[in-house]
């Protein structure tokens, strides 16, 4: 799960990370008086999105003006950007042509930067541990640092049991040619990132920039963080963060229903047991020359209301042009299946070809019911007379 910058800054800054004072603010009103209640004479209003790349983003209303990210020099003006970016989408680098609507904005004291770095924590599944990356090419896509000058990626690797050590900071410190008191600075900040990463179960937690001010102090100026969506249940804080409007509908739907679905560009509505065989049904329908429009993972348990759920789920995406369902009943009876499905195809008043292959305990009973069903459920045998069959009908039907 994703937050926006905002609230990462406020979890950071419980753990000691050093971050810019600021105010999220819902409208103009609100922007105004956070500038009024920071005070100073420069601020910074910043769309907050779960996108990065805000600053370099264009809005589709003004794609020659300013970016997401607005430099301020007086309330007035920090009022006039806040009605000009609520309400607007903006396109970055990260949300693709779509954009993202900017529903709420951060407003930040203005920082004088003298330096800007790169610093995350991620957990590299090559060596399962926690990372630390860091470079002094910050305020760009790290992606492109890796790819066109690596060697400007400094690395440490976490031992699990000591945890962050100190002098894995200072090398770090040292490596971004930072002196004097910004080492010990620079330590202390890694050294609370480090406690917040792992204290919440992060997946990653990125500053880009990191900057080193005029005064020498460092600050975290932005933030980025992701969570293990399998240990919420143990921060309600951070769930509460969760913004729908963020998030996929379908993917939230399917959560409240225990399905694990993933939204993918394909037309192929895929409904499945299983995470394993959910991938080897994927990869078979590309086989055939089709791409799947999700990831679906029904459970051990596919009763006919989880069914019928992930039937509305997939027929909801209006990318969809067939559904393949594959179901190895193992624990589930194939008629209790077959039961769910024709009940669930009932119910949603199909409109696209179905292609159903299932296999296991009570097989036979499962397809007599699907055939006697008088729907237009096409059966299949095994997986690639699926898969090429679904290909088939959905291109019959275009
Ligand atoms: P994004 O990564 O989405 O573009 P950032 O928060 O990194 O958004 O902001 C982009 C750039 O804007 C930063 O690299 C920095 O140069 C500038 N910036 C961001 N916040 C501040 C601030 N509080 N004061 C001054 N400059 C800022
Ligand atoms: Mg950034």
């Amino acid at each position: 799960m994703n937050i926006h910058e905002y609230q990462a800054k406020e979890l950071l800054s419980k753990y000691g990370v050093a971050v810019p004072r600021g105010f999220v603010a819902f409208s103009k009103d609100e922007a105004k008086t956070a500038a009024e209640k920071l005070g100073g004479s420069i601020w910074v209003v910043k769309s907050q999105i779960h996108a990065g790349g805000r600053g370099a983003g264009r809005f589709k209303n003004d794609p020659d003006g300013d970016g997401g990210v607005r430099l301020s020099r007086s309330v007035d003006e920090v009022a006039a950007n806040a009605e000009k970016m609520l309400g607007q989408t903006l396109v970055t680098k990260q949300t693709g042509p779509a954009g993202k609507e900017v529903k709420r904005l951060y407003i930040e004291e203005g920082c004088d930067i003298a330096r800007e770095l790169y610093l995350s924590f991620l957990i590299d599944r090559a060596t399962s541990r926690v990372t630390i990356m860091a470079s002094t090419e910050g305020g760009m896509e790290i992606e492109e640092v890796a790819e066109e000058t690596p060697e400007k990626i400094l690395k440490a690797v976490i031992d699990p049991v000591e945890g962050f050590q100190a002098y894995q900071g200072r090398k770090l410190a040292f490596g971004l040619g930072l002196e004097g008191k910004q080492v010990g600075s620079a330590v202390k900040f890694m050294a609370a990132m480090y406690r917040a990463f792992t204290e919440l179960d992060a997946s990653i937690v990125e500053v880009n920039p990191l900057v080193v001010t005029g005064a020498g102090d460092v600050l975290a100026l932005d933030a980025k963080m992701n969570f293990d969506s399998n240990a919420l249940y143990r921060h309600k804080d951070v769930e509460a963060m969760r913004d729908p409007d963020e998030e996929d509908a379908k993917e939230l739907e399917a959560a409240e229903h225990e399905l694990n679905y993933i939204a993918l560009d394909g037309s192929i509505g895929c409904m499945v047991n299983g995470a394993g065989l959910a991938m080897a049904t994927m990869d078979i329908i590309k086989l055939y020359g089709a791409e799947p429009a999700n990831f679906l993972d029904v459970g051990g348990g596919a009763t006919k209301e989880r069914v019928t759920a992930a039937f509305k789920i997939i027929l909801s995406d209006e990318n969809v042009e067939g559904i393949l369902v594959n179901i190895f009943g193992g624990i589930m009876r194939c008629d209790v299946i077959a039961e769910g499905v024709i009940a669930a195809a009932r119910e949603v008043e199909l409109s696209v070809p179905l292609v159903v292959r299932l296999e296991g305990t009570n097989v036979d009973l499962g397809k007599k019911l699907m055939a006697e069903s008088g729907l237009p459920i096409i059966a299949a045998d095994n997986l690639a007379d699926a898969a090429e069959k679904i290909v088939k009908a959905v291109k019959e039907a275009a």
